[in-house]
């Protein structure tokens, strides 16, 4: 029966897509760029208990960066050092998708290894002015194993 789920699963990789299956970036833990490292944003940070934290620069649905949680192993919150300082040191690459890209090719990506987390956006549009594109949300690794596995992974 297990099994059958998992072949099931598998095989529906080549019709869905990162849409089916995104946090929708409302639903996203993220912070503003300008945010300064003291006590209280660093255990808000740890608490939330995620891994990467896609950065803001105005609005949320600009994402600029990307912090990783482990970056902040040698920030000391005393220093109130600028998060700016921390992405402006590693640098990591944003991974930006489409939104109609599919699971198996999405899937393909996260093996190559560059980042486990993408950003997935659309082309809207709708109304009178010029297509823009816009962020729908993030997709991860886990959220395409959970599509495989056909249940949720509870987090440690
Ligand atoms: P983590 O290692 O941070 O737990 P995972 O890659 O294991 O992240 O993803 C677990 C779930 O959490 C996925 O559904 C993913 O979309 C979601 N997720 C990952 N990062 C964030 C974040 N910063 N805010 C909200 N949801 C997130």
């Amino acid at each position: 029966k297990e099994e059958l789920n998992i072949i099931q699963g598998a095989l529906e990789l080549r019709t869905k897509t990162v849409e089916d299956v995104l946090t929708p970036f409302t639903d996203c833990f993220m912070l503003a760029s300008d945010v300064v490292l003291d006590f209280n944003a660093m255990s808000e940070i740890m608490q939330s208990g995620y891994t990467r934290i896609p950065v803001f620069e105005n609005e949320r649905s600009n994402i600029v960066d990307i912090l990783f949680v482990k970056d902040l192993a040698f920030v000391d919150p005393d220093d109130c050092t600028p998060l700016k300082t921390i992405t402006q040191f590693y640098k990591h690459p944003l991974h930006c998708v489409f939104n109609d890209t599919k699971l198996d090719a999405m899937l393909e990506e996260f093996k190559k290894g560059k980042s486990h987390l993408a950003i997935v956006q659309r082309v809207n549009n709708e109304g009178e002015g010029d297509p823009f594109y816009e962020v729908m949300g993030i997709v991860t690794l886990e959220d395409v194993i959970e599509e495989i596995i056909k249940s949720e992974i509870l987090d440690e």
